[in-house]
């Protein structure tokens, strides 16, 4: 009978991974050796890199669930009409609940990255107007739109991928920049 510890012990797997010198026997130069442990650590950081991907997207949609069940939560009526505001259907909303990082509100998030304060009457009356909710929370670039928000660059990119980005052009075109008003204050 195969003893499974031994198929699968640590000798055995550093073993079939040694180099074979000219003279047959199992010894490691210094460039193969180094080679091997570039090799073990671009693995490492591989599959710690797709294991954190994994755990993030879970988190993400664990939260896209509760967000849900608390929307749903405040009754037929009141969905209906908050949804009715924004220009969705239910159908959209469950739809949209599956996009990635479907409970955060990036559209609060990339008004604030290019300098537009989204409390201030204006911008809430054209986001109201125009359906910028409504465009972001249905928006297939919801992944990358978060990726440039978290890494601090959303502003110098999202000219490239943004369906609001001519509404946000509008808005700052209008001197509803936050940061032209702190540098006028
Ligand atoms: S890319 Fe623009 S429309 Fe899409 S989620 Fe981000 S801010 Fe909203």
């Amino acid at each position: 009978m195969i003893d499974p510890s031994a198929v699968f012990s640590k000798e055995r797997f550093y073993a079939s991974r040694s180099p074979i010198d000219v003279e047959g026997g199992r010894t490691s130069s210094a460039a193969s050796g180094k080679r091997g442990f570039h090799m073990a650590g671009s693995l490492i950081s591989d599959t710690v890199g797709a294991l954190q991907s994994a755990i993030a997207l879970l988190a993400d949609r664990r939260r896209s669930r509760a967000t849900r069940r608390e929307f749903l939560a405040l009754g037929a009526d009141e969905c209906t009409g908050i949804l009715d505001n924004i220009g969705l259907t239910r159908s959209d909303f469950d739809d949209a609940m599956r996009l990635p990082y479907a409970s955060e509100d990036m559209l609060s998030l990339a008004m604030l990255s290019i300098g537009i304060d989204p409390d201030r009457f204006e911008s809430r009356k054209m986001a109201r107007n125009r359906f910028m909710s409504r465009t972001c929370i249905t928006c297939p670039h919801r992944r990358q739109c978060h990726d440039h928000l978290a890494a601090f660059d959303f502003e110098s990119h999202y000219q490239d991928f943004c369906p609001n980005r001519d509404n946000f052009a509008e808005l700052l075109g209008e001197g509803h920049s936050t940061l032209s008003a702190a540098k006028s204050s």
